[in-house]
């Protein structure tokens, strides 16, 4: 899942400074799970919010919505929620930001009538699993070739600190990482598991450096489905 952190509420309210109709809307799925972007969360700062307003006797009206995923066509096609962002000043996104720009884009397509501003209320730290109850650890930098068969299912690139793709740096101490000595050294953990799983001949294996340009004619990478297509 994708992992946010709500901004400091200062950094969200010089946002909104001098707009009088803020919609805050919140993205039902994985900021949901993580507790940062969900129904709670944009209740809590919609409440923050009004509460700063009153104090500063700014008559701002509020509004709060949720969509199942902003980071679709599919739940942003809701006439009563398109209906709502035409009518705000400004949208408080609190989706991740995959979801920020999507839903202004998508928002400022079928809006023709006025520009829409979307605004992020997150920020987004990563591609994480759930390991306790909140908390949450980074497990993929989304590489695009995934080598997870030959590390015995433990990422390098993510968990060594210097994303070393051949064995370990050497500076590891009681199986945590010089550079972090409260993070378990990736390269211990592999070697350990390879060597469970019978796979230590895996360590032999050079794996080649990557290739980390976004795709082979620049700018961002994209998956297409043809058998999807319609
Ligand atoms: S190798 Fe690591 S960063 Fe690359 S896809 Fe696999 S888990 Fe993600
Ligand atoms: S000690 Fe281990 S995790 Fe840390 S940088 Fe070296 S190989 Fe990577």
């Amino acid at each position: 899942m994708i992992v946010g952190e709500r901004k400091p509420f200062s950094e969200i309210l010089s946002m909104v400074e001098g707009d009088s109709k803020i919609l805050i809307l919140g993205c039902g799925s994985c900021v949901t799970v993580c507790m940062a972007g969900g129904e709670e969360e944009v209740k809590i700062l919609g409440s923050q919010l009004r509460m700063a307003f009153r104090r500063n006797g700014n008559n701002a009206e509020v509004t709060e919505l949720v969509a199942l995923r902003q980071c679709d066509d599919e739940y942003l096609e809701d006439t009563p929620l398109i209906e709502k962002v035409k009518d705000a000043d400004i949208v408080i996104s609190m989706a991740c930001g995959v979801g920020v720009q999507h839903a202004s884009t998508f928002f400022n397509r079928v809006i023709d009538d006025k520009t829409i501003r979307v605004v992020p209320a997150l920020n987004t730290t990563f591609m994480g699993a759930n390991i306790d109850v909140g908390e949450w650890h980074e497990r993929c930098l989304g590489c695009g070739d995934c080598v997870l068969e030959k590390t015995g299912g433990i990422c390098p690139i993510t968990r060594c600190a210097k994303s070393l793709l051949n064995g370990p740096c050497g500076g590891s101490f009681n199986g945590k990482c010089e550079v972090n000595k409260d993070t378990d050294c990736a390269w211990h953990l592999i070697i350990e598991r390879l060597e469970a799983l019978g796979e230590l001949d895996n360590l032999k294996k050079i794996e080649m450096y990557k290739d980390w340009r976004p795709s082979h004619s620049g700018g961002p990478r994209k998956t297409v489905r043809e058998d999807m297509k319609i």
